[in-house]
């Protein structure tokens, strides 16, 4: 008997597969069909086959279509969501199809766009580089590609040179060349003007890079721990390179999946990869694509015809035929943790497929997760799980630590938040020419709409949590149900007619530093003023140019950006996470001070970093002036230790959720 009953995966809240007929389509493990479910047409995936069903004979349908897309799937991304949902208690079918781009989940063939992909034949591969003309560059760079590589993608000649098409045509006119049809991929647009050159590496990068090679095909977790500016992103380039590299002619399609925390990382990485990687087709998966870029992408990824696949915490889940490296730059990132629908960490899913394909696992961070510090430290567990690699310099040579201070608002009084100090270090940039950044760790104009009188706070009406004030809509809006109400500056409690919006938001302080500094130019960066699609971008080349004088911004500027003329960081509105009932507020804020630090003085100039706390004792400030992430990592874990948390107990959350408490109430 053949197995013509298919065991497909439906996008439904049931933790199953559910049985069909093949019906005379021939239809693979990993393609796509339409299936009649409850009425209703679905995408289903099919998983597996079987010659035999639990639904009775009579009660089994045939599939309506099978969409002839080829198989999406392969056996080892069946496997790896099928673990993730027994660990994380997702339905099986829910969690592979929310996997898939978007066009994947509706009913339609997913066209691809065709491109050739060109390799030397048989005949070329005799001949070297010199048995062409020196006068034709063009021709010659693109046929010492060639031979350097076992293929090239159209999109990867075309970042070659821009004569690329005529040298081709040459070389196919001679019979050097044999060329297949690929998935085309979508080419994000770059620019950077950083040199392709390879910088020379210094030893504690050499040391990693080593290590980590002489271990390339055994499944090993690294954790890089490296302060802003140590040259991680060098060693991610010099893994990459080799990884890629060691193809044999036989084996020459290794892949490599680098996971980056936010969509707004991806573009720079992206400019950095493909200069110094240009012969390797480079993909990018993140939400800010449009639909048919995403599935072009997935596609090259899937196929195996991209090479280096950038993304964010979904894309883990991409199949990847040839997987041989994992780098998961800032792994300490809240951001990798998805907690809608299935839940998941990208991290550790990312740690679980390493494992199953036995390749390594690079970890890059300047201030580890606790849990990752505490794997990778043999003192604080004895069979350490990961392997330790430090950079401990700043890998340009005249670019030096910022200098970091407290400054103490308990004595000095603030204007609108702002301490003296800080404000007249401000002006001291300005005339200087120099750039400030002012980081706050919150969004909107202020938390909360609350009464000096009685101290009644806005809450929300729809459910039991609060208002939070957006000035620039002129509203009230719920961050947990989306309810959205008008500001009333009278209070409903005791009748004062004088309400005022507290707290220090982006937006109120915006205004306050245009009342101080009227000539300055000035630029906010939040989720509100960057709800456009561009609109990050747009402000960040700004600052580039030296169109922007003072930047302020909540935690999306912690990361990643390079502002060489900007030598001095504020930071505001710190003290909540030092006492916050969130075990791993401090941890976050620490790591989030460290990063926003490493904004400050990047190029020659020496950056200085000033904190406003009423806490400048705090031992957290202590392990910040001195930028010593392991003391205070220690001293951390030391406490959760003591207090059995995490990484040293389990913890479980029950959420319930309702409009209303007593719903949900337990008790
Ligand atoms: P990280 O990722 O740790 O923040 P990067 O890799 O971005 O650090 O390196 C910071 C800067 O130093 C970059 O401009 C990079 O090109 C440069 N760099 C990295 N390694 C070296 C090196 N060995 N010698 C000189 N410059 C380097
Ligand atoms: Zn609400
Ligand atoms: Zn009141």
């Amino acid at each position: 008997m053949s197995n013509n009953i298919l065991n497909i995966a439906l996008d439904v809240p049931l933790d199953r597969l559910f049985d069909y007929l093949s019906d005379g389509f021939d239809v693979q493990i990993g393609q796509r069909v339409v299936v009649d479910f409850a009425g209703r047409k679905l995408v289903g995936i099919v998983v597996s086959k079987s010659a035999n069903s639990e639904v009775p004979a009579d009660k089994i349908k045939p599939i309506l279509q099978a969409l002839e897309d080829g198989t999406l799937l392969d056996r080892d991304t069946f496997k790896l969501i099928k673990f993730c949902t027994d660990y994380y208690q997702t339905p099986y079918g829910q969690a592979l199809i929310s996997a898939l781009p978007a066009r994947l989940r509706q009913i339609k063939p997913a066209v691809s766009r065709k491109q050739f992909a060109y390799r030397l034949s048989d005949l070329a591969k005799r001949l070297t580089v010199n048995d062409l003309p020196e006068r034709k560059a063009i021709l010659r760079r693109v046929f010492s590609a060639l031979s350097e590589n076992t293929e090239l993608s159209e999109a990867a000649l075309a970042e070659l040179s821009s004569g690329w098409r005529k040298a081709i045509n040459e070389l196919e006119a001679m019979g050097w060349l044999n060329k297949r049809q690929i998935l085309a991929t979508h080419k994000t647009k770059f620019n950077s003007a950083e040199s392709v050159l390879a910088p020379h590496l210094n030893n504690e990068q050499q040391l990693a890079i080593d290590a980590i090679l002489e271990n390339r095909n055994s499944f090993k977790p690294w954790l890089l721990h490296g302060i802003t500016g140590s040259g991680k992103t060098e060693v991610y380039i010099r893994l990459l390179q080799a990884v890629l590299n060691q193809s044999t002619a036989s084996e020459s399609n290794a892949q490599a999946l680098v996971l980056v925390p936010e969509i707004n990382l991806t573009p720079q990485l992206e400019a950095r990869f493909r200069n110094r990687l240009p012969q390797y087709t480079l993909v990018s998966l993140h939400s800010n694509l449009s639909e048919s870029e995403r599935l072009q992408n997935w596609l090259a990824a899937a196929s195996g015809s991209a090479k280096i696949i950038i993304g964010t915490r979904l894309s883990v889940f991409t199949p990847l035929p040839n997987l041989k490296l994992i780098i998961i730059d800032e792994e300490h990132d809240g951001s990798y943790k998805q907690q809608e629908g299935m839940r998941y960490h990208a991290r550790d899913v990312a740690l679980v497929r390493a494992q199953r394909l036995n390749i390594p696992v690079v970890l890059g961070t300047a201030t580890p997760a606790l849990e990752s510090w505490f794997n990778a430290v043999a003192s604080f567990n004895k069979a350490s799980k990961y392997t330790l690699l430090t950079l401990n310099q700043r890998a340009v040579a005249q670019s030096v630590l910022p200098t970091i201070r407290c400054i103490d608002i308990s004595k000095s009084p603030t204007q609108d938040g702002l301490s003296p100090i800080l404000i007249e270090a401000m002006r001291v940039r300005l005339k200087r020419g120099e750039q400030s950044l002012l980081f706050i760790n919150r969004r909107g104009y202020s938390p909360v709409l609350h009464c000096n009188a009685c101290h009644w706070i806005a809450p929300c009406l729809r459910c039991s949590s609060r208002l939070v004030v957006h000035l620039s809509q002129k509203c009230l809006r719920c961050h947990h149900c989306g309810h959205e109400q008008k500001i009333s500056l009278q209070c409903p409690s005791c009748g004062n007619a004088d309400l005022h919006p507290t707290g220090h938001g982006t937006q109120r302080l915006e205004q306050t530093l245009n009342m101080l500094f009227p000539t300055a130019s000035i630029a906010r960066v939040d989720r509100d003023s960057t709800s456009n699609k561009n609109a990050l971008t747009d402000i960040l080349s700004a600052v580039h140019n030296g169109e922007i004088d003072i930047l302020v911004g909540t935690q999306m500027l912690a990361k990643g950006h390079d502002f060489p003329n900007l030598t001095l960081v504020g930071v505001i509105d710190t003290d909540s996470a030092l006492f916050s009932p969130d075990f791993r507020a401090a941890e976050r804020l620490f790591s989030q001070l460290m990063q926003v630090a490493g904004r400050a003085g990047r190029a020659d100039k020496v950056g200085e970093v000033m904190v406003q706390t009423s806490f400048p004792q705090h031992a957290l400030f202590d392990a910040l002036r001195s930028q010593n992430y392991t003391a205070y990592a220690n001293n951390l874990l030391q406490e959760r230790a003591a207090t059995q948390f995490p990484p040293y107990a389990y913890f479980a959350l029950i959420r319930a959720e309702a409009h209303s408490f007593n719903d949900v109430s337990l008790f």
